[in-house]
């Protein structure tokens, strides 16, 4: 296996993109899908955000008004405009800002005012725990009305006091993926809008929004973006519905001319009126280095590379350890970048794994979940991840009492 790992290496055409990231040699990062590798470029530019455009320029940097200024003030839809191509959308369709909750509570707000007389915010039960609690954070206001109901009930449940579907495309826990095309077309033949969380699809797999006619999207800075920890998120909505869009979090710069400094709102035309505060600078300029490298190999290379990836360890993996249950769908058509297993002792398998430098994560309350960042995992990293967990197996080394040990973030 570990032979075929290598050859396999040898001839992978994104086998440069590792040494773009800073990996050490003997570190086998599974964890890309929940906080992406550091891209080499992201420190001197972050340096230079604070030395130079900070630092020397002030204030100045938030303008370009000479062509050689920082332009800050358009860095949320120059990012946005470079995530577009990777999720099927057009330039002006996308903006970067605030995080994935905060977007959510923003396009679900809108969605239930371009629905009169609907209120139920149609999702699945367990989907990521954010969606849900922005949904009840609605319902606390007597704006929304929750409804979950089992993927394949789904269909079912879209009856006509449906606002709004609500769906996370790649499940976190097991990377199942949902049929976007057809449920979008489900949720609007019973008059509802979709909007789709992307974050664990950007960057993975193939999305294309406006083919299957999407409403509203949102999508993840840190994890296939590689933008840092607590990067910024991107929305998503589509153009017919940008102009009569209403979001309640209309802060000054979702303004048409926020430096009127007017008394009254009024939103901005398009996609900018989804800002709500000044933006994160230094965020967005280690995002938009995240972005470039992503978009630098092109969606089409990582969605390739990804499946092979994961089609290599979830073979390897039922041959070698099969005792360990495989909770993804086998169809790498019908799953994100990512595999997991069920295991009784997977926080402490996941425990032992780390401490051997490979590092993936374990979901409460018995999935070892393994990413697959296409950019820079090697197949002898995913070799390497099916031999010693049968090492860690037969010896009982994950017995340990410090493997049992848990920490305020798993
Ligand atoms: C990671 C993730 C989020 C993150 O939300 P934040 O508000 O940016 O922390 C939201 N939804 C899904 C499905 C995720 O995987």
């Amino acid at each position: 296996m570990r032979k075929e790992a290598a050859r396999l290496d040898a001839s992978d055409t994104l086998r440069e993109c590792r040494a773009l990231f800073e990996i050490a040699d003997d570190v086998a990062y599974f964890d890309g899908n929940s906080l992406g590798a550091l891209p080499k470029a992201a420190p001197a530019r972050i340096a230079e955000v604070v030395q130079s455009e900070w630092g020397q320029r002030l204030i100045s940097s938030w303008n370009d008004a000479d062509g050689e200024g920082a332009g800050w003030i358009d860095l949320p839809q120059r990012i946005g405009a470079k995530i577009a191509p990777l999720i099927g959308a057009r330039r002006g369709e996308v903006i970067v800002a605030d995080s994935v909750s905060i977007n959510l509570f923003k396009l679900i707000s809108a969605a239930l005012a371009m629905r009169p007389g609907r209120k139920v915010v149609l999702s699945e039960p367990g989907n990521f725990p954010t969606d849900l609690y922005m949904v009840e954070g609605l319902e606390m206001q007597d704006l929304a009305e929750r409804c979950l109901a089992e993927r394949a009930d789904i269909e079912a449940a879209l009856d006509d006091n449906v606002a709004l579907l609500m769906l996370t495309h790649v499940h976190y826990k097991t990377g199942e993926m949902f049929d976007m095309a057809r449920l979008t077309k489900a949720a609007h033949d019973a008059g509802a809008l979709v909007l789709w969380d992307l974050s664990h699809s950007v960057g993975a797999v193939p999305v294309d929004l406006n083919a299957v006619g999407a409403d509203f999207a949102v999508g993840c800075g840190y994890k296939y973006l590689n933008g840092g920890p607590g990067a910024p998120a991107f929305a998503f909505v589509a153009e017919r519905h940008q102009q009569a869009l209403k979001q309640p979090l209309s802060g000054w710069m979702g303004h048409a001319r926020p430096f009127d400094f007017t008394d009254d709102y009024e939103p901005a035309p398009g996609i900018d009126r989804l800002l709500c505060g000044t933006p994160q600078i230094l965020s967005m300029s280690a995002l938009e280095v995240g972005v470039d490298l992503m978009a630098g190999i092109g969606v089409d290379a990582l969605v390739a590379k990804s499946r092979a990836l994961s089609e290599f360890t979830r073979e390897a993996m039922a041959q070698v350890v099969p005792e360990l249950e495989c909770v993804s769908p086998a169809d790498p058509e019908t799953r994100g970048s990512q595999l997991s297993w069920r295991h009784a002792d997977a926080y402490a398998l996941c425990q032992a794994l780390i401490a051997r430098r490979i590092i993936g994560d374990f979901r409460a309350p018995d999935v070892l979940r393994m990413g697959f960042a296409p950019a820079y995992v090697r197949y002898v990293d995913c070799a390497r991840l099916v031999t010693e967990l049968r090492d860690i197996l037969d010896s009982g080394e994950w017995r340990k009492v410090e493997y049992a040990q848990r920490g305020a973030v798993t």
